[in-house]
């Protein structure tokens, strides 16, 4: 549930709630909104005190959230949430301007890095993006440069300004994944590592948590919600396509409506990644310019300047021209809906 405060009520009486609902051994968190403060009250609902936190200073009201996903809720916060993403571009996610981040699947070399982080930034992404621990299907696939590949991306943010988004598969990533990037991927065969989220919602690091390849949209908030839990509030939510029948002219389902769907239920940010949501880099163009006008308040790409030779995804990413021809059209459409690239 939550305590929703009377406007202009005090810090001291904030605090006061917090102090009673700690009391009855449960967690708080509060959110200062811009017309008033909510404290959040999580935990067993069992041991939930409605009146004697009603009865509390300052307090207008105390009401139950119905969702399953508590802190995710647009019924805890009623303005969007905004992440910035890092670096020194100024990119931030859920606002009016929409974002790009954009690189290739695997940091390859270090030369591939550099060469792909300096061409996006000409064409205007804010982050660069590229996996130095890459989820494989096969085992005997490249698994990524890991720890080097962490460095060549620390670099390409030094030379650029762009901020880096970079995937973490397990607990014991997490440490050299922080250190080196300014956001956290959680990949969609982690979307329910439920340890795994736990832990990263100790860090606070924005994360980008990519939906499961076949988690529903419930799921999807739910596994926000374990991150959002740890008290890490910044939490993108990112469509990449699911599974269906369908395994021929694409590779995963881009289902769009759930960005609207995503927006009503939550005040998080959205990111829809065409690359994945294809698999067929003729299609991301188009892809593109559907999910801005479906609302999305980011876009995440795939880049490689040698799309035939790249070790990982070749077949849905842009070459640099390409990407470039993308930032342009994406603009007319961005200002169609209201929005700016
Ligand atoms: C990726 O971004 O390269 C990736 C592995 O994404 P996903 O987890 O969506 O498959
Ligand atoms: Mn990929």
């Amino acid at each position: 549930m939550i305590v929703v405060m009377k406007p202009g009520s005090n810090p001291k009486q904030v605090e006061h709630v917090v102090k009673l609902v700690n009391e009855m051994g449960l967690k708080e968190q509060v959110i200062v909104g811009t017309e008033r403060t909510v404290v959040a009250v999580l935990g067993n609902d069992r041991f939930k005190d409605k009146q004697r936190l009603e009865l509390a200073d300052g307090v207008d009201k105390v009401v139950p959230i119905l969702a399953s996903y508590k802190m995710a809720s647009s019924e805890v916060k009623n303005d969007r949430t905004t992440i910035p993403l890092g670096g020194t571009l100024g990119g931030t996610v859920g606002g009016v301007k929409i974002p790009v981040i954009a690189g290739p699947c695997s940091v390859e070399s270090k030369q591939q890095i550099l060469e792909i982080a300096h061409a996006v930034k000409e064409a205007g992404a804010v982050a660069l993006r590229g996996g130095a621990f890459k989820p494989r299907t096969s085992p005997y696939a490249f698994q990524g440069l890991a720890e080097e590949g962490l460095k060549y991306l620390a670099e390409a943010r030094e030379q650029t300004g762009l901020a880096i988004v970079t995937e973490v598969m397990s607990i014991d990533q997490i440490p050299a994944v922080v250190e080196y990037a300014d956001v956290l991927q959680l990949g969609a065969r982690n979307m329910q590592n439920y340890n795994l989220l736990a832990k990263i919602g100790q860090t606070r690091k924005p994360v980008l948590l990519k939906r499961g390849l076949s988690a529903t949209l419930e799921e999807f908030l739910l596994a926000a919600e374990y991150i959002l839990a740890g008290g890490n509030t910044q939490v993108m939510l990112c469509e990449r396509g699911i599974r269906t029948f369908e395994t021929d002219y694409v590779r995963n389902t881009l289902p769009l409506a759930i960005v609207p769907e995503l927006h009503k239920r939550s005040h998080l940010p959205v990111v829809v990644d065409p690359s994945h949501g294809t698999g067929k880099s003729h299609l991301v163009p188009d892809m593109c310019r559907a999910s801005i006008a479906a609302g999305a308040d980011a876009l995440i790409l795939e880049v490689h300047g040698d799309p035939e030779h790249a070790l990982t995804d070749g077949a849905q990413s842009l070459n640099l021209k390409q990407f470039s021809e993308v930032m342009k059209s994406i603009k007319r459409v961005a200002a169609a809906v209201d929005r700016e690239v």
